[in-house]
């Protein structure tokens, strides 16, 4: 990776650790509205949510669904499941209070603060997100992440979400990166790595869960990776 000059970073599930921080914020809800009086595992309750999330979350990089039928339809599915009574009610206040609580959650990978510490002096950072503008500034702040980068492109301000190239071309122009000098580091094989390589930018799989090796990408499955490989 000789050639490198900027490396684009994801957010969700790539710098800041979604599933505890949803979890944290679930749990809190879980115990305020007192759902064990009608759910018997929380565990399972919270295994549901994260495999909806990813499966709205899919839909919404793939422009089938919008961003309401994201933040709702996932706790409609989710509290539909539990046959919760009045379950969309429910899911429209059990949404609107996790999206004031979660992005407020502190917690990032390992490593994140060091290995962007370590990168800062040598490379040009930038972050490039499908997630919500308006959390994205409270989500950066609360972890201190907003000093390492120069570009923070949220593609709800590009009207297309990643993998569409032009997301990462919209980057890389406001950037002045050329592709051939860019790294794409990400936790989406479908988002991150499609995208950028569509806009010919190399691209690294960030893989924390070990699942099997994606094609035409390297990957790492810590941050901390980054270390040696930069
Ligand atoms: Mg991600």
């Amino acid at each position: 990776m000789k050639n490198v000059k900027h490396i684009f970073f994801d957010l969700d599930h790539t710098l800041w650790d979604f599933e505890k921080n949803s979890t944290e914020a679930i749990l809190e809800l879980f115990h305020q509205h007192e759902l064990h009086n009608h759910i018997e595992s929380f565990d399972l309750f919270i295994a549901d949510y994260q495999r909806i999330n990813i499966e709205h979350w899919d839909k919404y990089n793939r422009g089938e669904i919008d961003k309401r039928t994201v933040r709702y339809g996932r706790f409609y599915e989710l509290f539909a499941k539990y046959q919760l009574p009045d379950h969309i009610a429910f899911a429209e206040q059990f949404a609107d209070q996790y999206i004031l609580i979660s992005p407020h959650k502190p917690h990032l990978f390992p490593g994140t603060h060091e290995v962007l510490q370590y990168l800062k002096p040598k490379y040009k950072l930038h972050l490039i997100t499908n997630g919500f503008k308006e959390v994205l500034e409270i989500k950066i702040s609360g972890t201190n992440l907003k000093p390492y980068f120069d570009l923070i492109l949220s593609a709800e301000e590009v009207g297309v979400n990643k993998p569409n190239p032009l997301v990462f071309k919209t980057a890389l122009e406001k950037t002045s990166a050329l592709p051939h000098e860019s790294l794409m580091v990400g936790d989406s094989y479908e988002a991150d790595i499609l995208g950028a390589k569509k806009a010919g930018m190399a691209t690294l799989h960030f893989n924390p869960k070990r699942e099997p090796k994606k094609p035409d990408t390297n990957e790492i499955f810590t941050l901390g990776e980054l270390l040696h490989l930069l």
